[in-house]
C-alpha cells in the first residue's frame, strides 16, 4: 500500500510488481490472472523474436563488407540458429 492517494479519484494504491494499480478503479482481478505466464506462449513468443533477429541478421550480412563486422554478424546468426532449436518442436 502506498502513502499517495490516486491521483484521478483519491483511491488507495498499491505497488505490484512494480507497477501502481488503485484499488478502486483498476480491475485487480485481471492483474492476478495476467501473472501466470504459459510455457507455450513464451516459447512461441521466443521462436517469432529469434526468427525476425535472424532475418535481419541475414539481412545486414548480405551488405556487410567489414570482415569484423561479417564475422560478428555470422557469430550473431549462428548463435540465434542454436537457440532455435533448442527450442521444443510442436
Ligand atoms: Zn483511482
Amino acid at each position: 500500500m502506498l502513502a499517495e492517494p490516486c491521483p484521478k479519484d483519491g483511491g488507495i494504491q498499491v505497488r505490484y510488481r512494480g507497477k501502481v494499480y488503485c484499488t478502486s478503479h483498476d480491475d485487480l482481478s485481471s492483474i492476478t490472472e495476467g501473472s501466470a505466464v504459459s510455457y507455450d506462449t513464451v516459447v512461441t513468443q521466443m521462436r517469432e523474436v529469434i526468427l525476425r533477429r535472424l532475418n535481419e541478421t541475414t539481412a545486414a550480412l548480405a551488405t556487410e563488407r567489414d570482415p569484423a563486422r561479417e564475422d560478428q554478424l555470422v557469430s550473431l546468426a549462428s548463435k540465434y540458429f542454436e537457440l532455435l532449436q533448442k527450442l521444443p518442436q510442436k
